[in-house]
């Protein structure tokens, strides 16, 4: 029976602090894999939409994720197409896996605001809910069952990213190396 993590996100770009979550959550839930999976629409962020497409998101992931044990980047969020709601994935992966477990991986920003989802009940009848703590969002946890998993925190978001890549900062240590080349390639992030 598979034990499958499920961390979405908009990854625009992935930093290391998504990394280290994915990895330190697989390690101490003992997962056979944790999914990274790139939104194509975010309907949390249709105000501000993201600054690159949904392919090249994906493809720093699957860059960044590449040789790391256990994790790996999902595409069926883009291939779905449309706005992008969690249920929705989560319910192709159990129909993936009807054998297998799932957890639906969330930093604790995302983990506060979940009784706002889109049928946030099914998703967590669906998955088991793993918080991670974050800078600036310590504490916030969701209203329904879920587990707490300790991971270092790392003071970095993709808005932070974006903005040092605006004025001029280095991304080398904050975006892992295969994914700055990508950007570098194709002229993401200044
Ligand atoms: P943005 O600033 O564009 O919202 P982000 O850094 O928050 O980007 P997302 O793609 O929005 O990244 O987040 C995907 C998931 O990763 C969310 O569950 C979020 O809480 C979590 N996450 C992002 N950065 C961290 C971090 N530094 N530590 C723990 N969790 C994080
Ligand atoms: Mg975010």
């Amino acid at each position: 029976m598979s034990r499958i993590g499920i961390f979405g996100g908009t990854f625009d770009p992935i930093h290391v602090g998504h990394l280290v979550v994915a990895v330190w959550v697989r390690a101490e839930l003992e997962l056979d894999r944790v999914e990274l999976v790139v939104a194509n629409e975010p309907w949390q962020k249709l105000d501000r939409p993201p600054l690159s497409s949904a392919q090249d998101r994906l493809a720093m992931v699957k860059a960044a994720v590449d040789g790391i044990d256990g994790v790996a980047a999902s595409s069926v969020e883009i291939d779905r197409g449309g706005l992008t709601y969690t249920v929705d994935t989560l319910e192709a992966f159990r129909a993936e896996n009807p054998n297998g477990s799932l957890f639906l991986v969330l930093g604790s920003d995302a983990a506060g605001g979940l009784d706002t989802w889109h049928r946030h009940e099914e998703i967590a009848e669906m998955a088991e809910l793993v918080v991670v703590d974050r800078p600036g969002a310590i504490g916030q946890r969701p209203s329904v069952a879920h587990r707490v998993v300790d991971c270092p925190l790392l003071d970095l978001s993709s808005t932070s990213v974006r903005e040092w890549a605006d004025a001029g900062r280095p991304l080398d240590g904050l975006v892992p190396a295969a994914a700055l080349v990508y950007c570098r390639h194709k002229g993401l992030y200044g």
